[in-house]
């Protein structure tokens, strides 16, 4: 077989990448089911950091404070469940990193670039341990994985992003302000894009895929399509 993640010989990666409210998380965990790969969500590990920040008093424009702050935090992924939750030590925060403060500043913590090379190379760790992976976030594509075996970038339009994000908090049981997600979206897209390090970038090669018209069920039917044309040799489950 030939190599598709560059940590591990035997693995293989796709990165799926794309704005806030794409569906990239439900299809990133769809996607993984079927083709019967393991799942990580990067941008939990940016929120637990913002929660982190919220929890310890940290100025989330603090870079500095906030990477020291990870190195003494055990941040890890419980992959005996799936989707694996979101472990700060032994409490899961799953839940309680999608709430609004922690979407308020996740985008500003998110720019440092200390934390992002910290992050960066516990995703690479996490790749090696779990080497038949599909990872979701701003910058597996152009930044952390760019030899993966399949690119994704998933795009669609605001108000369509905007409508999935409530529709998500709602199910999560969590309170919802319509024009309040439309800005958050619309704030974190204009950070993630603009930043220096590791921006929000379609990367070159990537197969890029309009979700609006879509369901999350026929997009993962594309996806899937398309991972098992473009690599053959990846032993799928079936
Ligand atoms: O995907 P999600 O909306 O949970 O990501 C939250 C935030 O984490 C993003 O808006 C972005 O600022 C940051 N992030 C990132 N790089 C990633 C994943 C997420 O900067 N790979």
């Amino acid at each position: 077989m030939s190599t598709h993640n560059p940590q591990h010989p035997q693995g293989v990666i796709i990165t799926i990448d794309g704005p806030a409210g794409t569906g990239k998380s439900t299809v990133a965990h769809l996607l993984a089911v079927r083709l019967g790969l393991e799942f990580l969500d990067t941008g939990a590990m940016y929120r637990a950091v913002a929660l982190i920040a919220i929890e310890h008093d940290i100025d989330p424009h603090d870079g500095p404070a906030l990477a020291a702050a990870l190195q003494a935090a055990d941040l890890h992924f419980d992959f005996r469940t799936d989707p694996p939750p979101m472990m700060l030590g032994d409490r899961d925060v799953s839940r309680r990193i999608r709430e609004s403060d922690v979407s308020d500043i996740v985008s500003i913590a998110a720019a440092h670039r200390a934390l992002r090379g910290e992050l960066v190379e516990q995703q690479r760790r996490v790749a090696e341990r779990h080497p038949r992976l599909v990872t979701e976030g701003r910058d597996q594509g152009s930044v952390v994985f760019p030899d993966a075996g399949l690119r994704f970038y998933l795009d669609a339009e605001l108000n369509v992003r905007a409508a999935r994000r409530a529709r998500q908090l709602v199910q999560a049981g969590l309170r919802v302000d319509r024009d309040l997600i439309e800005r958050d979206i619309i704030e974190r897209d204009r950070l993630d894009s603009g930043r220096a390090d590791g921006p929000l970038v379609r990367p070159p090669g990537a197969v890029e895929i309009d979700t609006s018209d879509h369901t999350a069920e026929q997009v993962v039917d594309s996806l899937e399509t398309i991972a098992r044309e473009k690599l053959p040799d990846a032993e799928f489950k079936r």
